[in-house]
């Protein structure tokens, strides 16, 4: 069975999601799309073979010839249709955030447990990247005892022109809040933010970068170091200390040259190129998930919802220069695991 997929916006990540359930995945087709630029998304249509636009998001949900629903639009606008998506009771892929208000995650996770089935999917793609799980597989197997601390680095070499401070935090740390939750299978207790002395590269008027320190439930400390200028490649870093060992992300580079008394290998350019297997993986088993009738085994609402409640207490702690406690809501029991 081939899963029909309808895709909502379609802006940068929503082409490229459509580029990978097209020419890169198998068992899913994109059969319609919709964008608040019409124009765009009638384009889009007519270039993929049996693929409708419709207007709105909403028209493209109730299409009787969808069977799941990808919300690639802007963040604001994720709720009304990951709503809309539980309420005809098709399942939907909401890139991050869930949403950008806890409060808005809750009436998610309220319809959702209404509903009485698993609907939704968080990208957080993270999760289904090969070193990232490898890590967790060394983490959960005790060879390096309990861990204890984390070091992570998240640097990119060019913010865009509109980048502010909160989006080191809604954009950028957000998937470090995501990866120790899952890491650790623990929730986030406290957030500090930093500020260590500002990069010339970056415009006036914003923090970067940032030095962020995580508490999790089990007094786990994750420092967070967020470089949004840093000029020499988009390089993600994460090492965990255990009672009796490390465990580190290895470089993400195929080949080492040395050459002339050097060795050098590649630093990935940008996020696409050093996820682009995650996004894949991430689409396919998603797809595979479905097409077997099973829930999507991803990052739950919960998830979406944890995630937003962090990243607002961040914004605080990074405003007032304080910790800030996380409070979450008690878990519901539908998204025990
Ligand atoms: P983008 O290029 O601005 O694309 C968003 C698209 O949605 C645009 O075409 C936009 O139209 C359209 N749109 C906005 N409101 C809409 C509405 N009410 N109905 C239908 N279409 C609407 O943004 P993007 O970079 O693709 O990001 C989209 C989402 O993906 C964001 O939530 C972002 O955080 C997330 N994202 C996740 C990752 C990841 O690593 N997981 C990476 C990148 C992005 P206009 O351009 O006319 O406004």
């Amino acid at each position: 069975m081939t899963l029909r997929i309808g895709v909502i916006g379609v802006g940068m990540i929503g082409q490229d999601h459509i580029r990978r359930l097209t020419e890169v995945l198998s068992g899913g087709r994109v059969v319609a799309v919709s964008d608040v630029d019409h124009d765009r998304a009638r384009k889009i249509a007519s270039a993929l073979p049996g693929c409708t636009s419709h207007v709105t998001g909403e028209e493209l949900i109730a299409d009787p010839n969808v069977d799941a629903v990808v919300v690639t639009t802007w963040g604001p606008t994720h709720e009304e249709f990951v709503l809309a998506a539980i309420e005809a009771g098709k399942p939907v892929f909401c890139e991050k955030p869930l949403a950008t208000t806890r409060e808005a995650c809750e009436r998610i996770m309220s319809a959702e447990s209404g509903a009485g089935q698993r609907l939704v999917q968080v990208g957080f793609m993270r999760r289904f990247d090969a070193s990232y799980r490898a890590l967790k597989d060394a983490v959960d197997s005790g060879r390096i005892g309990a861990a204890l601390m984390m070091h992570c680095a998240h640097r990119m070499p060019e913010a865009a022109p509109n980048y502010t401070s909160e989006m080191a935090i809604t954009d950028c740390l957000i998937h470090e809040i995501d990866l120790v939750r899952w890491l650790f299978n623990d929730e986030i207790a406290a957030v500090r933010v930093l500020k260590p002395r500002g990069n010339s590269n970056t415009q006036e008027g914003v923090d970067d970068p940032l030095f962020v320190l995580i508490e999790l439930g089990s007094g786990i400390l994750v420092d967070v170091e967020v470089s949004a200028n840093i000029r020499y490649g988009y390089d993600i870093r994460g090492e965990v200390v255990g009672e009796s060992g490390t465990v580190a992300l290895a470089d993400n580079t195929d080949v080492v040259l040395k050459q002339g008394a050097h060795y050098s290998g590649r630093v990935p350019s940008d996020w696409r190129e050093r996820f682009i297997r995650a996004y894949d993986i991430e689409f396919q088993e998603w797809i595979d998930n479905l097409a077997a009738n099973k829930p999507p085994a991803g990052p739950t609402s919960w998830d979406g919802y944890a995630a937003t409640a962090v990243a607002d207490a961040a914004i605080e702690a990074m405003r007032t220069g304080n910790r800030k406690t996380v409070m979450l809501a008690t878990k519901p029991d539908f998204y025990q695991d």
